[in-house]
């Protein structure tokens, strides 16, 4: 294949020969006898671009799920209608629920909105589901209860607690299918993910390989995850950092985190840290002082950073996954919510890179819009929903906006580019980077290549 008469991210106007899986030629480049030809008509031809922390399955199963809370649901009558339009006659997911709906109903109140077929919802905190009575009898047909299915007066009441494997046992649900899903990343020029939840252990890393195998996940693909990831990982499989969820409320013990990253590293794998708030970040900081940092260990979000916590992640040569998307999709409830001391220290971008440390960015989908170019507005913009200005002086310029999505996810502080000899991973816009870089619009993605292969039918 090839493209001719693109501006080449590096090299400037040029036409690029793609043989195989790789670049093969840049330059002023003639067809070959039957080479296919695509016409870039000076479009700005990009590397494709890596989002760095995703939750590929729970996103693919939010879209087969119904919205339970606000702003579509915001009480019992509405969540009412919205359940008694799912179609089909089995199991109905909710998700998104808030008890601003109906307070945390138990099973005979959800009973009362369905009866007749197992539901099950999720709070929008994604570590409680509330159960009606038929769901409650099926999954305890399948599995004995587990510690976290609350009971009270020796009944269950349907309010399930960080219980999420039971389920997917008791479920005996295979993970969903990703092809939609790719194929959505793909028309956004998205030719890399690294997915990131913490839970991905060995059975999950098999469906993985299946939906690549069997061509339904399009894009490179690294998982980080357990521990036990990196037991029975399959062959080639590229491993990624081992993941520390930490949750304010309820920390663990210092030394049983401390030993997680010291197996990690034990391991040849960085450890990512999940951290958005401060109380969580001088945690990992303590942990990674304490255990000693290794290359490629990196805080996940740094929503709240203060100026010496930035000082100490660059001291320990730490990396940074930003999600500047949510400036955008939070903003305005931080600036009501958070304490006006720390509006300063929410979601850096400028000052971390001023520190030296390496960004990548991600969009944390479904907790997040999984489309990269919101993000990359909202890294240039910092404008919230409403308009209001969040920390413009952490604002990054398109260029280095765009930079957080070619970062190498093997190691975040290098940036990937278009070269001969290179896998052909590439995004092609149907405009020049000046102009898209006024738009940052996931519109202008005009054909997607992963490998070589076109994953968007590029119009000829
Ligand atoms: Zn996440």
């Amino acid at each position: 294949m090839l493209i001719r008469g693109a501006e080449i991210w590096g090299h400037g106007l040029a036409d690029l020969r793609i043989a195989g899986s790789r670049v093969a030629a840049i330059g002023a480049l003639s067809p070959a006898p039957g080479e296919d030809v695509l016409d870039a008509r000076g479009g700005a031809l990009l590397p494709g671009l890596h989002d760095h922390h995703i939750h590929l399955t729970a996103l693919a199963a939010r879209a087969a799920s119904v919205q339970c809370g606000p702003p579509e649901v915001t009480d019992a009558d509405q969540l009412a209608a919205a359940l008694h339009a799912v179609p089909g006659a089995g199991w109905i997911r909710g998700i998104g629920y808030h008890e601003s709906v109906m307070g945390l109903p138990g099973a005979a109140d959800l009973d009362r909105l369905v009866a007749d077929r197992p539901l099950r919802l999720q709070h929008r905190s994604g570590r409680m589901w509330l159960l009606n009575s038929r769901a409650l009898d099926l999954l305890l047909a399948e599995a004995p209860a587990p510690a976290g299915l609350e009971r009270e007066a020796g009944r269950f009441t349907g309010r399930l607690f960080d219980a999420d494997r039971w389920l997917r046992e008791a479920l005996g649900s295979e993970p969903p299918d990703l092809a939609a899903l790719s194929r959505e990343l793909a028309s956004r020029g998205v030719t890399g993910v690294t997915d990131m939840s913490p839970g991905n252990d060995p059975g999950i890393a098999a469906h993985f390989v299946r939906q690549i195998e069997s061509g339904a996940l399009l894009q490179h693909c690294r998982l980080a995850g357990t521990l036990a990831l990196a037991e029975a990982a399959p062959a080639n499989w590229r491993i990624g950092p081992a993941k520390l969820h930490l949750h304010e409320a309820a920390l663990p013990p210092f030394d049983e985190a401390a030993a997680f990253i010291a197996a990690a590293h034990a391991q040849h794998r960085a450890a990512a840290i999940h951290c958005v708030s401060e109380v969580e970040l001088v945690f990992a900081l303590a942990l990674l002082e304490a255990a000693g940092p290794a290359p490629g260990d990196r805080i996940e979000h740094v929503s709240v950073a203060a100026p010496e916590l930035v000082e100490r992640m660059a001291a320990l040569s730490l990396s940074a996954c930003v999600q500047p998307d949510f400036v955008a999709e939070r903003g305005d409830r931080y600036l009501l919510d958070v304490e006006p001391r720390h509006i300063p220290d929410l979601y850096r971008l400028r000052s971390l890179a001023a520190a030296g440390i390496a960004m990548a960015g991600g969009s944390d989908a479904p907790f997040g819009s999984a489309d990269p170019w919101a993000a990359m507005r909202a890294a240039v913009a910092r404008t919230t929903r409403e308009g209001a200005v969040l920390g413009l002086g952490e604002a990054l310029s398109p260029e280095e906006a765009l930079a957080l999505y070619l970062a190498n996810p093997e190691d975040l502080a290098q940036r990937r580019g278009i070269a001969v000899g290179e896998e052909a991973d590439l995004c092609l816009l149907d405009r020049p980077w000046t102009e898209a870089r006024e738009r940052l619009d996931g519109g202008d993605v005009r054909a997607t290549f992963v490998s070589g292969q076109a994953i968007q039918d590029p119009p000829l």
